[in-house]
């Protein structure tokens, strides 16, 4: 029987930031897989995308991290390598909700695999606004909860030129926010979601890391591989009141990426029942 000790504890893995994520990320791999996670000290990760999107992202969301990861597998020259990226967008079922989706991948090469994590939350700081004095400056800084999320200041919406990002400090804030009024006469306000001065963020890609380590120790009961994940739920939990079939999960469904071999597991959430609110016959509102 493969133990995910033998395979994994005490090798070394590269990873790909220069927004101090392994402040989240290194001690839970060092805790849960005895893996030392190490940062290239030479790798601009913008170049890979900026939030602020003076920079385009090459790939989308799990592509990007996994070219973050490599860069930086391949500057260390390490077997292994971790690396996240996270989005900003609105959210299918909260029109006015913005939804902060982070994913954290593990490559291995030694035993090609690629696993991934995530974590989505529907957040509140994710504004960006035109100030044309200082009240108005301070008034979005309150909405957005700074400084516990930095602020970026430019001339206009468009213009990347002159912009200071990272601001995270009032009296840092009150100096540029009155200097670039006085230069522009109006300026643009953003969130600053780089992890380092963003402690929501942060904290979501801590919590995507956990869900990624979950994910590598799970082994697939038929090859042993690290990996088996969870793919897609299949609905149909009865109702608690009339029995008839709702859309809460009966099963989730487990995959293997190396041989395929999948697994339902019945009632995901530790319950036989839905609640008759998501039932189509006994709530009838559910859903329109
Ligand atoms: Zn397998
Ligand atoms: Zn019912």
């Amino acid at each position: 029987m493969t133990n995910i000790s033998t395979l994994l504890n005490s090798r070394k893995a590269a990873l790909g930031t220069k927004h101090k994520k392994e402040q989240v990320i290194a001690p839970l791999f060092m805790k849960e897989l005895g893996i030392e996670v190490l940062v290239p000290t030479d790798l601009d990760t913008d170049k890979f995308g900026t939030f602020t999107l003076d920079k385009e992202r090459p790939a989308n969301q799990k592509e990007t991290a996994i070219i973050k990861a490599k860069a930086a597998m391949e500057l260390l020259n390490l077997d292994l390598g971790i690396a996240s990226e996270g989005t900003f967008g609105p959210h299918p079922a909260a029109p006015f909700g913005i939804t902060n989706t982070e994913i954290v991948v593990f490559i291995d090469n030694k035993l090609g695999l690629e696993i991934f994590g995530g974590h989505v939350e529907i957040v509140s700081y994710a504004q960006n606004t035109t100030a044309n004095n200082l009240e108005e400056v301070l008034e979005f800084a309150d909405n957005i909860n700074f400084p516990k999320h930095g602020i970026v200041i430019r001339s206009s919406e468009k213009k990347y030129k002159n912009m200071v990002k990272g601001i995270v400090t009032k009296d840092n804030l009150i100096e540029i926010a009155t200097n670039y009024l006085e230069k522009y006469k109006s300026i643009w306000l953003e969130t600053d979601f780089r992890a380092h001065v963003n402690k929501s963020r942060m904290k979501n890609i801590e919590v995507a890391t956990k869900d990624l380590i979950e994910n590598i120790k799970r082994l697939c009961p038929s090859c042993n591989t690290p990996g088996f994940h969870r793919i897609s739920p299949k609905p149909g939990l009865p109702c608690e009141q009339c029995g008839r079939l709702t859309d809460i999960p009966l099963y989730d469904v487990y995959e293997c990426d190396k041989c395929k071999f999948t697994q339902d597991v019945i009632f995901p959430h530790q319950k036989k029942t839905a609640y008759a609110g998501y039932c189509d016959y006994c709530n009838p509102s559910y859903k329109t």
